[in-house]
């Protein structure tokens, strides 16, 4: 095996375009949660994630037009509502974003509603 870390190095690099489009988004927009209105500063703001409008993560124009920003809890929401609608793009998200708490959550649901592959 020439580069065992290869995998690792994926992970990094998802991680890393994942914190660049979350500066890029909380520089661009207010720190407050498209959903609810709440305003996030200091510690606070790690709780407000960036949405991708289109559910697609490799689309990232650079003016922003398809990220909101939402808090955790709209977040999850919005996903929720989207994955009724038949499309399972949650899981990859809050994976890619690290949101290891959402992880046994989306296991939990999957498993529930019995639609997951
Ligand atoms: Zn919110
Ligand atoms: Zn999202």
């Amino acid at each position: 095996m020439k580069n065992p870390n290869a995998l690792n190095q994926m992970y990094r690099d998802l991680a890393e375009k994942e914190k660049s489009y979350r500066a890029r988004a909380l520089k661009m927009y207010p720190h407050i949660c498209g959903s609810c209105s709440r305003e996030f500063s200091g510690k606070g703001l790690k709780e407000l994630t960036v949405h991708h409008k289109d559910h697609n993560h490799d689309n990232n124009p650079p003016d922003g037009s398809n990220w909101e920003l939402l808090c955790i809890y709209c977040h999850d929401n919005e996903h929720e509502k989207h994955k009724m609608k038949g499309y399972g793009g949650a899981e990859k998200e809050f994976q890619a974003g690290g949101f290891s708490a959402f992880e046994g959550l989306d296991d939990l649901l999957g498993n529930k509603d019995g639609k997951k592959k």
